[in-house]
């Protein structure tokens, strides 16, 4: 499938920061974070099997689906692409569940492992 980039519907420095730590009255965000990840997104729509444009499509409106976006600074967007040690299952909205559970039991199987509970 040709590239599809994702497109927020509105820029993510509209938005505060949902870090804990960066307080409720946080500095802007930077960048939007797909807890499923673009590539399991990818992932999923070529296994729908659809006409090249209606794939796109999907994929394009999966990529922008707000209930698996959350608004970040730039301090978590770097830990994202690192050890994604600063978010932790409880930064996960509900949103973001309803959301893979929509896909199947496979992507909540996923975010659960990206976002293990932590052992206190
Ligand atoms: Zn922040």
């Amino acid at each position: 499938m040709t590239r599809v980039e994702f497109h927020a519907k509105r820029p993510a420095r509209t938005q505060r920061c949902q870090g804990r730590g960066c307080g409720p009255h946080g500095h802007r965000a930077t960048s939007w974070q797909h807890w499923l990840p673009q590539q399991a997104l990818r992932v999923y729509v070529s296994g729908l099997r659809l006409p090249e444009s209606e794939a796109r499509a999907v994929l394009r409106r999966l990529l922008a689906d707000e209930r698996n976006l959350s608004p970040f600074c730039h301090r978590f967007h770097l830990a994202s692409r690192g050890g994604r040690e600063l978010f932790t299952r409880e930064m996960v909205p509900v949103s973001a569940w309803e959301f893979a559970r929509e896909l199947g039991e496979a992507y909540v199987a996923r975010l659960e492992r990206a976002y293990p509970m932590r052992r206190s």
